[in-house]
C-alpha cells in the first residue's frame, strides 16, 4: 500500500516542489544533489531518478517493494482517462523528442552541446518525463 510519508521519511534532502511533488536524494546511487522526483497521484507513488536508476533499484534500496508504491485499494475496473487528448500528448512528445534527437545527433557526431542547448535538453527531458507520467495515469 502506498504510504507517501514512509517513503519521504526514508529519503534524504526531501524538498517539496509543488502539490504532491517532491525531490530528494536517490537512495539507489551516491547522490549529492537531489535527483529523485517523487509524485503522489490518486494514492499511487511515482518515482523517477534523473541519474538513471530503475524504480526497482530505488524501492529495493529502501527495503520496500513496488507494492508499497501502489494504492491500497486499486481500482483497475476502468482505465483512468488522461486529462490531455492523446493527439495533443503525442504532438507534445514528438516536439520534445525532436530536441533530444537533435542533441543526440550532435553528441554522436562528437560535438559538444552549448550550455543553452544542455539547458533546453534538460527541459525536454523533464517534459518527456511529465508526458510519460501522464501516459501511465
Ligand atoms: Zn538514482
Amino acid at each position: 500500500m502506498a504510504n507517501i510519508d514512509n517513503l519521504l521519511a526514508a529519503l534524504d534532502k526531501v524538498r517539496r516542489t509543488g502539490d504532491n511533488r517532491w525531490i530528494a536524494c536517490c537512495s539507489a546511487h551516491p547522490d549529492k544533489s537531489p535527483s529523485l522526483s517523487i509524485r503522489y497521484i490518486e494514492g499511487k507513488i511515482l518515482i523517477h531518478c534523473h541519474g538513471g536508476c530503475s524504480v526497482d533499484e530505488i524501492v529495493e534500496s529502501l527495503g520496500m517493494s513496488l507494492a508499497d508504491l501502489m494504492p491500497e485499494n486499486p481500482t483497475p475496473s476502468k482505465p483512468i482517462k488522461s486529462r490531455i487528448p492523446a493527439s495533443d500528448l503525442l504532438q507534445f512528445i514528438a516536439s520534445e523528442a525532436t530536441i533530444i534527437w537533435i542533441a543526440a545527433g550532435d553528441i554522436v557526431a562528437g560535438k559538444r552541446l552549448t550550455d543553452a542547448d544542455l539547458a533546453r535538453v534538460q527541459i525536454a527531458r523533464q517534459r518527456l518525463f511529465d508526458a510519460v507520467q501522464e501516459c501511465v495515469r
